[in-house]
């Protein structure tokens, strides 16, 4: 197949355009003028001028979890404690008895007047449907009684918060390992729920021009569900899964050395988390504030274990302490993971002398542009005075850090040309740029969203370039991103996507 009159971007610096581009089986076979004589009757699309471009990698999803959200009562968004009542009553009516409500999006932080939620609140709307609204940043649970009543007064667990009133009573809100083991021990889906959300959401993704994602669910069982969507053929990205660290013990009972699987799903990393949120609070930082998860000494066990058998770690930290315990715990061990590629996921808040770390150490930043501007007005309360050093992707790209990017989805839509231009733009509405100094070019926002991730998976020399020999993993804009004004970025539209030579969406001819 012959892709021309259009202009391709391969993001492979020595030959960075090309006007066309072959693909022969599921591979790219050249730029212009080069193989494509050589193949027998080539199907030819016409571009019309369009853009092609590597397809986006989400170097940070929790896929099913995301998927699962596009069926669940959104909070996203909501001013006011009554606001989010309201949606939640409308909601209600449509739950078949016994079954729970779920929900989430809510940050009480973005309601006036300022207040927390509670379950007497959720009781005047809910009744007795049990219902678990999970907060945005998905570190906090909101609980109605019904709900809460689950769990016959078992709520507590180390590194988490059980709210509670004057009275010593559980307020309905659960926070870090409290929040969590209350979902995983009452709330969880089934797995024919997340199969079936799974399935239509690779199509959405797809839609939005992704061809390959690092899921954060293993934890969930995403593994098989995404076993269960290849042996079925609809799973048209690629998977680079996690496993999570405390179940590291049952990954290292099998016979592996290193990530398993093939080009389309991968058992690759372990996932971690040292603290909590910026939303819930529960970062943890410097001066002492926040919860600890994982310690120092307890991640760089995790990851020695981890890497004795062909395993990198990827680390939750967002706080500016957590983000410190966890670059000395990758400079502690560092000749164990010699040759692995870890990660720190988000690196949201860094003393400034931490931010020279991630290069000097070789560990990289996975981030999430859209968080910046999502964040700014939380982060410009919770973490006044000390802004500079968050979110700071241009100064850890000048420091010569890896830096992806992912969505965090469903805590930003899985939506990366969305990210793309957050990390270029640094706003999401009409609101000048937030921190301006930290924005990213266009060339550094798509490296780190269409060749950094590829690299992280091990990829590097097959995937994130259309160069020949590399799989045709691509996406096509209905303009180049280049040839138009930074403010314009927005309004460029993914038009179709292709994973391994076969269209994924929106197959050609185009209107
Ligand atoms: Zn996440």
């Amino acid at each position: 197949m012959i892709l021309e009159n259009g202009i391709v971007r391969t993001l492979e610096p020595s030959m960075p355009t090309a006007r066309a581009l072959a693909i022969a089986g599921d591979v790219v076979a050249g730029g212009v003028g080069t193989h494509e004589q050589a193949l027998a009757s080539p199907d030819v699309v016409d571009l019309g001028g369009r853009c092609v471009l590597p397809g986006f990698n989400d170097a940070h999803v929790h896929f099913p979890t995301w998927a699962l959200a596009q069926r669940q009562v959104r909070l996203e968004g909501t001013q006011s404690l009554d606001e989010a009542l309201q949606r939640v009553a409308a909601a209600v009516r449509d739950v078949e008895p016994g079954r729970w409500l779920r929900g989430l999006g809510w940050r009480s932080g973005d309601w006036s007047p300022p207040v927390e939620p509670t379950k007497d609140a959720l009781d005047r709307v809910t009744g007795d449907t049990p219902t678990a609204l999970m907060a945005r940043d998905y570190h906090s649970l909101w609980l109605n009684s019904a709900g809460l009543a689950r769990a016959n007064g078992e709520l507590e667990a180390e590194g988490g918060v059980v709210v509670r009133d004057d009275r010593g009573e559980p307020t309905g809100v659960l926070r870090e390992e409290c929040a969590w083991h209350f979902r995983d021990a009452y709330v969880r889906p089934t797995d024919d729920e997340m199969l079936e959300a799974s399935r239509e959401g690779i199509k959405l993704a797809n839609a939005r021009g992704v061809t390959a994602v690092h899921d954060k669910d293993g934890w969930l069982g995403a593994l098989a569900v995404f076993q269960r969507l290849q042996s079925e053929g609809s799973l048209s990205l690629r998977v680079w899964e996690s496993h999570p660290k405390d179940d590291l013990g049952a990954l290292l009972a099998l016979p592996l050395a290193g990530p398993f699987g093939n080009d389309f799903l991968r058992l690759g990393y372990v996932k971690a988390f040292m603290d909590g949120t910026l939303g819930s609070q529960t970062a943890r930082m410097l001066d002492g504030a926040g919860v600890e998860i994982t310690s120092r000494a307890e991640l760089e066990e995790t990851i020695v274990r981890a890497a004795g058998r062909g395993f990198s770690v990827a680390v939750h930290a967002i706080g500016d302490r957590a983000n410190r315990d966890a670059l000395d715990a990758f400079a502690a061990t560092r000749e164990a993971w010699k040759g692995l590629r870890p990660r720190v996921e988000h690196a949201q808040l860094l003393a400034r002398e931490d931010i020279g770390r991630f290069a000097e150490l070789g560990v990289a930043c996975s981030v999430q542009f859209s968080h910046a501007p999502s964040d700014r007005d939380l982060a410009d309360r919770f973490w006044a005075g000390k802004t500079d050093g968050a979110y700071a992707y241009r100064s850890l790209w000048d420091s010569g850090a890896v830096v992806a990017n992912g969505s965090d989805a469903p805590i930003e839509e899985l939506d990366p040309w969305a990210g793309i231009c957050a990390g270029v733009l640094r706003t999401i509405d009409d609101r000048p740029a937030w921190h301006p100094e930290q924005r990213l070019t266009l060339d550094e926002a798509l490296i780190a969203t269409c060749v950094t991730p590829p690299w992280l998976a091990g990829d590097e020399r097959r995937r994130g370039k259309l160069t020949p020999g590399f799989l045709a993993d691509l996406v096509v804009l209905d303009r180049d991103p280049f040839a138009v004004e930074p403010e314009e970025l927005p309004s460029i539209q993914v038009v179709a996507t292709m994973v391994g030579g076969r269209w994924v969406h929106n197959p050609p001819p185009w209107a």
